[in-house]
């Protein structure tokens, strides 16, 4: 049977990875974007210390969407999949936007010969043979893109069931070892996001907390309905993240309380607040979760993972003791 454990020799029990627990409380940070010094983060380090985090019943799959670009999309992907992973749950990223940008921040090795998400799509490929574990982060795989995605969207147009390639390969696919699989979705609403909204259980959007930040939603959530109405019926929005908040401008409490007036409770109570740390990691092949994991980036999107895999509970996804 295939596994994502067969990928790597991490330590893959249900205990705790080390937590950053006692970070949470983010009203302690720096404002956003301010340089924390060196001996902040220490202190702040120093107060880590092991958490649980409840695992959900079966993989919980999430398409990370939203037409617009550059809203955090990826950032959040990638940040959210490091943080559960050092808390010992079992995650694949799924890069589906041919900007590679996921695979880039999650250091894939890749050249002219990687087999990516695209001959998955197209060309049938298990999705198990084209993973690769994250270096440094036990329990985390990204199935990586490579340029050649970028001209997915038109041979898929003559493939059968075109919108359900990916849901086809997931389903070839024992996913029992897995506990998330997160799909970065390319800020467009054509065939490939069509692909993740038919593949996965829940959308998650990243909203930037700036001026136009709710123009197109209106947009992504129609195609939600339409998928879920003629493609995938269990399709929800479970989960909407404010990004990159500045929460010296009023701009950004005004995005906010518009936001949240609007989607209640989907949306997270964690901001992602405007990190100069968040934007460096991915030059480094890096989560900021790994780069610089006392930054109040890092302990933002900590919070908002954190609160995910507490919303399964709510949800009704409780945790078991599946594989314990
Ligand atoms: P695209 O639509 O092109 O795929 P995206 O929605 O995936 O973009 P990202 O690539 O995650 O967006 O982020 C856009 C830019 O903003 C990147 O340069 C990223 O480093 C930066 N960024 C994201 N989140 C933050 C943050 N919290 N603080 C500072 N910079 C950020
Ligand atoms: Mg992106």
């Amino acid at each position: 049977m295939n596994s994502f454990v067969s990928h790597n020799n991490a330590d893959v029990s249900r205990e705790t990875s080390p937590g950053y627990g006692d970070l949470l409380d983010v009203s302690r940070e720096t404002p956003a974007g301010a340089p924390e010094s060196p001996l902040a983060r220490a202190a702040m380090a120093a107060r880590r210390h092991d958490e649980t985090w409840p695992r959900p019943a079966s993989c919980r799959v999430i398409g990370v969407a939203n037409q617009k670009g550059g809203v955090g999309k990826t950032t959040t992907t990638v940040n959210i999949a490091a943080a559960l992973a050092m808390h010992g749950q079992r995650v694949l990223v799924v890069d589906l936007d041919p900007q590679g940008n996921a695979s880039t921040a999650l250091g894939m090795e890749r050249d002219n010969q990687t087999r990516s998400i695209y001959h998955c799509l197209v060309e049938d490929e298990e999705i198990r043979k084209l993973a690769q574990p994250v270096p440094d982060i036990p329990n985390l795989w990204c199935a990586p893109a490579t340029i050649d995605l970028a001209g997915a969207e038109i041979e898929l147009v003559s493939l059968v069931a075109r919108e359900a390639r990916l849901k086809r390969a997931f389903a070839a696919y024992d996913t029992s070892d897995l506990d998330y699989i997160l799909i970065d979705c390319p800020p467009s609403l054509g065939l490939l996001t069509v692909n993740a909204m038919v593949a996965c259980d829940e959308v998650m959007i990243p909203i930037q907390c700036e001026y136009y930040a709710l123009e197109g939603l209106g947009q992504l959530l129609r195609n939600v309905e339409l998928v879920q109405s003629h493609l995938n019926p269990g399709l929800a929005i479970s989960t909407i993240l404010l990004t990159m908040y500045d929460g010296r401008t009023r701009l950004s409490q005004q995005v906010a309380d518009e936001v949240r007036s609007h989607f209640g409770d989907t949306v997270l109570e964690t901001l992602i607040p405007r990190s100069v740390r968040v934007s460096e990691a991915p030059s480094y092949g890096q989560s900021v979760m790994t780069y610089d994991p006392a930054s109040t980036g890092a302990v933002a999107y900590l919070r908002a993972a954190r609160e995910i895999a507490h919303r399964a509970q709510r949800d009704g996804h409780s945790e078991t003791a599946r594989r314990a």
